[in-house]
């Protein structure tokens, strides 16, 4: 029998909804996007409420043209702290986007005090501003009477996922999956629980936090919101394992990378946890019902959204699509590296102060060169990710599944390809995230059988292989580590 499910995208650029038939192919979708605000310098928020109307507005707009959905999954921007009212819903304070750097000051007073070991081993993290337990603290320590009401059991935490879920449950549900636990610097990712020292660390009220459930679990029911039925939210995944799911990588050593305002790749390692070595993360990848799978993860804060800032800031195009033409208009970038440390630099390097940079300008350098070497950024911060994956897992890295915005960039993939020395696998539907989290609310509700069921359902739509030399990577990753050594402060 066919039937729907409905896939809730609430990215950091975008809230989407996307209906999928039982094959996993796309019948509708609705997208708005969402506005980004900078208060201060290296101070990012979102409108909390944005994101619920909007989001909701989204799947409104989808839901009225089905005929059968029958589970609803939702995947997120993860990272992303908001703290609400209980009985209102009301967020306390905006949104604190995972790029924000607020905290940094807070995560180098940890660091000075000793606690880099503990929390690492605990979370497979590092401490960072881009996780969420710094940017719970500040929220709790810098808006007036929001600490002492939190102590009260009067206010709640979530990543978006959760915040989302509570008001399609209409504050009937606060839980979250265990993904985006995984990523808030508070939860013990070996015995899969919130950890007490950690929140000691931190000084976070437990009561805030949210129950924390497998990827695919009864999540909660909508209240008739959706044409006029009460729906059941089988799903949740943060938007890189839901990608992972997404792009089917459910084997030992598989790998997907994704292009969209920042670049996340995630290797899944089985029920190993490997510790990074090399400046990576190690994160829960996805459990869908029978114990945590876990991946190591590289975190890039800024790939599409150095695109963004030359359409927008510098007005280099129109649209983000142009840069293709006119970063194949030049033959090469002319030496010109552009290292986008917009938001500080991300894995493997984690320095929060540093600065992007465009280097060895020239007299002829044009748009097109800086256009280029912005695409090209985007194979070299990926060539470090998988170079220090291949150093801390031993495991050999072939065949990379790429999807997110930029895919659709040819040029970008096949740079990729020669940068990275590897084969880029770009699938038929690029929206891997929104479909992960519809496998997830799939096998959830029981319509999908297992792993096989979906890594079967994946299709091959592009191929890039290596079309330069190891050796002619070898000078283009040189000038690039140059350059980030110019750019790093730590
Ligand atoms: P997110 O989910 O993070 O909001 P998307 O996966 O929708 O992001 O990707 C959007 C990003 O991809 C934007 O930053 C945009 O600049 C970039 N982008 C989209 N299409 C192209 C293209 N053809 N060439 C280069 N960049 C692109």
């Amino acid at each position: 029998m066919s039937f729907e499910i409905l896939s809730l995208d609430q990215g950091t650029t975008s809230s989407r909804a996307i209906l999928f038939d039982s094959d996993a192919t796309i019948k509708e979708i609705s997208q708005q996007e969402l506005k980004l605000f900078y208060p201060h310098k290296g101070w990012v928020e979102q409108d909390a409420n944005a994101i619920i109307e909007d989001t909701l507005q989204c799947a409104k707009d989808v839901a009225s043209k089905a005929s059968n959905i029958r589970a609803i999954g939702i995947t997120n921007q993860r990272e992303t702290t908001i703290v609400w009212n209980k009985d209102t819903g009301e967020p306390v304070y905006n949104a604190i986007v995972w790029q924000d750097r607020r905290t940094a000051k807070i995560c180098e007073a940890l660091k000075a005090k000793g606690y880099e070991q503990v929390i690492t081993q605990k979370t497979g993290l590092v401490i960072d501003p881009y996780f969420s337990a710094t940017k719970i603290a500040w929220i709790l320590d810098n808006v007036e009477d929001v600490r002492e009401k939190a102590e009260k059991g009067e206010l709640l935490f979530g990543t978006v996922d959760c915040f989302l879920l509570w008001h399609l449950t209409e504050g009937r549900e606060h839980a979250t999956d265990i993904t985006n636990a995984s990523r808030t610097l508070l939860y013990n990712i070996h015995d899969c629980k919130w950890d007490e020292e950690l929140l000691k660390i931190f000084d976070i009220p437990k009561n805030m936090l949210p129950e924390v459930k497998p990827n695919t679990a009864h999540f909660g029911e909508t209240d008739k919101i959706f044409q006029g039925q009460n729906l059941p939210i089988t799903g949740m995944a943060g938007d890189q394992q839901s990608a992972l799911v997404g792009q089917a990588c459910f084997d030992k050593g598989m790998v997907k990378s994704t292009y969209g305002t920042g670049c996340f790749a995630l290797i899944n390692t089985g029920t190993n946890i490997p510790s990074s070595h090399n400046g990576l993360v190690t994160t829960i990848a996805y459990d869908l019902g029978q114990g945590p799978k876990y991946a190591v993860e590289g975190s890039i804060f800024v790939a599409g959204a150095a695109i963004q800032w030359l359409r927008d800031n510098l007005n280099v195009f129109c649209e983000a699509s142009e840069s293709e033409t006119l970063a194949l208009s030049v033959e090469d970038s002319n030496e010109v590296i552009f290292v986008p440390a917009f938001t500080g630099l991300g894995a493997p390097y984690w320095d929060p102060g540093a600065k992007a940079a465009i280097l060895n300008l020239s007299r002829e350098t044009n748009k097109a060169h800086i256009t280029r070497a912005a695409l090209e950024a985007q194979a070299f911060q990926t060539y470090d990710l998988i170079h220090a994956m291949q150093q801390d897992t031993g495991l050999e890295i072939k065949t990379i599944r790429a999807d997110g915005g930029l895919v659709a960039n040819k040029f970008m993939c096949q740079t990729l390809a020669n940068f990275v020395q590897a084969q880029i696998d770009v699938p038929e539907i690029s929206e891997s995230t929104a479909l992960g989290a519809a496998y997830l609310a799939g096998l959830g509700a029981g319509l999908y059988k297992d792993e096989k069921d979906i890594s079967d359902r994946w299709k091959l739509s592009r191929s890039y292989k290596p079309e330069i030399q190891r050796e002619d990577a070898k000078k283009g990753l040189t000038r690039w580590h140059e350059a980030v050594g110019r750019v790093r402060t730590s």
